[in-house]
């Protein structure tokens, strides 16, 4: 179950920013793709944990970068022309770190 996991999540942060960045930003995906792959830089909180890897936490809720509070941010941005794709980068990210947190509860209990 641990391999299914990690190409779900590998899939998720790296084939589907590039399929969003083709499908919707056609004449700019190439930029794109490397603006939605750089805010895998959010993961940057994790460095203020300790261990900063642990395989059965959930990110979400857990680090502040992937707080609730975080998230409703990156929501607000949305809207705005100039962070919509950062934003939409943090969102699937997001989605990504908590389809994680299932797999958690199944390999970690
Ligand atoms: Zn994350």
């Amino acid at each position: 179950m641990v391999l299914v996991q990690h190409v779900i999540h590998y899939s998720l942060h790296l084939v589907l920013p590039l399929g969003v960045a083709v499908l919707f930003f056609r004449k700019k995906w190439k930029q794109t793709y490397i603006i939605l792959l750089l805010t895998m830089l959010v993961d940057i909180d994790h460095l203020f944990t300790n261990p900063v890897f642990d395989p059965c936490r959930c990110s979400i809720g857990f680090h502040f970068l992937h707080s609730y509070a975080a998230i409703g941010l990156y929501v607000l941005m949305l809207p705005f022309s100039r962070l919509r794709i950062i934003a939409i980068g943090l969102l699937m990210h997001m989605a990504t770190d908590y389809i994680d947190c299932f797999f958690i509860e199944f390999n970690c209990k």
